[in-house]
C-alpha cells in the first residue's frame, strides 16, 4: 500500500464518516506559495477555493507571516481574555467601524459556528425568545443551535433544536415556482412568504431571522439586491433581529460591498464573521449594536477567542485587504472569469447556470437532456480541474454545485489561467455527458 492509501486509510478509520473529503481520491497538500499548493506527491494547483475561502490572501503571506512570529517572540501565545489584549482591541475597533452597525461592539470566537451561537444567543436574550427565523439551503455551522437553523438536510440530519425554528425560502431562486419572475416580484413573494410564517408559523415574538447575504455551502445562490432590505423593513415592524451570517461574504469578497449585506442597502443588528480574516488561523466573532452585546446579563468569555496569535494574524490579514483595496481587485478578477464562464455557457448543455460576485462564482451542473440537478456531473467537473491543476469546491442543496472563491489577490494572469482550466474541464465532461 502506498503511504497515500494508508494516510487515507487511517483516515477512514478514525475520523468521523460524515467528514467531507475533497476528490474520489483526496489531496494531502503540504505546502503554499502565493496562490498555488503544492501535495505530498509534488503536483502543483492554482487554488480556487483557499481552504474554505480561509487563507483570503493566499499562502505564506510575509505581512502575516512576520504578524504572527513577531507576537510569538514575545513569548505570549495566550493569556486569556481576563486581561488587556491590545491586538484584540484593535481589531474590535477596526470591525466595529467597518461594520456600519451604530455603538458597535464585538466579541471573538474561534470558528464561524461558535459566532453563530453566540449571535443566537444575544438574539433569543434580548428578546426572551426562543423563536427564529432562518433561510432554506442555509448553512450556519456544526453546534447544536447553529444546525437547527441550517435549512439543508445534506449537512444536518438533526430535525430537533434548541430553538423553534421556521424556514423562509427566499434565498434560492431557481425554485420552479419562481422560473421567470423579474427581481420585484420575487421579493415581492419573498415578503408575502415572509409575512405568512409570522402571521401563522410563530407565536407572534421571534427574536431573529439569521440568513446568509450568498448562501455558501447552499450553493452561491444569489437572491436579488434588496431582499434582505425588504426583509428587515417587516422585521422592524415586530422588533424582529436581523442576524446576517457574513462567515463567506464578508471582507470585500463581493467585490460590490465590504460585507455581503451591503449590497442589499440594510444595516443587520448584527453580523458574525470567520473563515478569511485569520487567514489561516482560527479566528471568528459577532459585530452588534452595543445594547444586544451588552444586554448578555452574565459573566462571559472566551478561553481562546481573540488569542494573541490570531488576533496579529488577524489585523495583519485585514489591513492587507484595506491597505491594497482588494475588494476593487476581487471586483475585477471576478467580472474577468464570471464574464468568461457565461459567455461559454451557451455551447455547454451541461451547465445550467453561472452565477456570482466578485471572487464568489458557481457553475450549476445539470443532466443535459432532462435539465435535473447533477451531483455526479459536478463531481466529474471537480476531478477534471483538479487533473489540470486547479483546485474548487462543491455544493448546492442536491451537491450539483461548483464552488469557487478563490484568494483576493488573485492576479489578472492567475485568474485567466483559472479560467481557462474552467472552460477546457467544463468542455470535456460536457463531450462526454453528451
Ligand atoms: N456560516 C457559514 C456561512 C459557513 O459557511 C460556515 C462554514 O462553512 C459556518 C458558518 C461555520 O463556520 P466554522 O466551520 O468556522 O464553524
Amino acid at each position: 500500500m502506498s503511504e497515500h492509501a494508508n494516510l487515507l486509510k487511517r483516515h477512514r478509520a478514525v475520523m468521523p464518516s460524515w467528514m467531507a473529503l475533497n476528490y474520489q481520491d483526496p489531496i494531502e497538500i503540504v505546502g503554499g506559495k502565493g496562490n498555488r499548493v503544492t501535495d505530498a506527491e509534488g503536483k502543483g494547483y492554482l487554488d480556487f477555493f483557499t481552504g474554505i475561502l480561509t487563507n483570503m490572501l493566499g499562502y505564506d503571506v510575509p505581512e502575516v507571516r512576520e504578524a504572527v512570529e513577531r507576537q510569538l517572540a514575545t513569548g505570549v501565545v495566550h493569556t486569556s481574555t481576563a486581561y488587556l489584549l491590545r491586538g484584540q482591541i484593535e481589531l474590535a475597533e477596526k470591525i466595529a467601524r467597518l461594520s456600519g452597525i451604530p455603538d458597535a461592539k464585538v466579541f471573538f470566537t474561534n470558528s464561524g459556528t461558535e459566532a453563530n451561537e453566540t449571535a443566537l444567543l444575544l438574539a433569543a436574550y434580548a428578546r426572551r425568545s426562543q423563536q427564529v427565523l432562518a433561510m432554506r439551503q442555509s448553512y450556519h455551522g456544526r453546534s447544536f443551535a447553529a444546525t437547527g437553523v441550517t435549512g439543508n438536510r445534506a449537512w444536518t440530519n438533526v430535525s430537533f433544536s434548541p430553538l423553534d425554528v421556521h424556514f423562509l425560502h427566499g434565498a434560492d431562486r431557481h425554485l420552479p415556482q419562481f422560473a421567470g419572475m423579474s427581481d420585484e416580484r420575487y421579493i415581492d413573494a419573498c415578503v408575502q412568504d415572509l409575512r405568512h410564517v409570522l402571521a401563522t408559523a410563530t407565536g407572534g415574538d421571534v427574536a431573529a431571522l439569521i440568513a446568509e447575504p450568498i448562501q455558501g455551502v447552499g450553493g452561491f445562490t444569489m437572491p436579488p439586491d434588496g431582499l434582505f432590505a425588504a426583509y428587515k423593513s417587516v422585521l422592524d415592524e415586530s422588533g424582529v433581529l436581523f442576524i446576517s451570517d457574513e462567515v463567506q461574504t464578508g471582507w470585500g469578497r463581493t467585490g460590490q460591498s465590504f460585507w455581503g449585506i451591503g449590497g442589499h442597502g440594510v444595516t443587520p443588528d448584527m453580523m458574525t464573521f470567520a473563515k478569511g480574516l485569520g487567514n489561516g488561523f482560527a479566528v471568528g466573532g459577532v459585530v452588534a449594536r452595543g445594547d444586544l452585546m451588552d444586554g448578555l446579563h452574565a459573566v462571559g468569555i472566551s478561553t481562546f477567542g481573540g488569542n494573541p496569535i490570531s488576533m496579529a494574524a488577524a489585523n495583519a490579514t485585514l489591513d492587507y485587504v484595506l491597505d491594497h483595496d482588494l475588494q476593487a481587485n476581487a471586483a475585477r478578477r471576478g467580472a474577468t472569469i464570471i464574464g468568461g464562464l457565461a459567455s461559454a455557457r451557451e455551447r455547454l448543455p451541461i451547465v445550467r447556470d453561472v452565477r456570482g460576485k466578485g471572487l464568489m462564482f458557481a457553475v450549476e451542473l445539470g443532466d443535459p437532456r432532462t435539465g435535473e440537478p447533477s451531483a455526479p456531473l459536478a463531481a466529474a467537473v471537480m476531478e477534471a480541474t483538479r487533473e489540470r491543476g486547479l483546485l474548487v469546491g462543491k455544493g448546492g442543496l442536491y451537491g450539483n454545485v461548483v464552488r469557487m472563491a478563490p484568494p483576493m489577490t488573485l492576479t489578472d494572469a492567475e485568474a485567466v489561467e483559472g479560467l481557462g482550466i474552467l472552460i477546457a474541464s467544463l468542455e470535456a465532461v460536457n463531450e462526454e455527458a453528451a
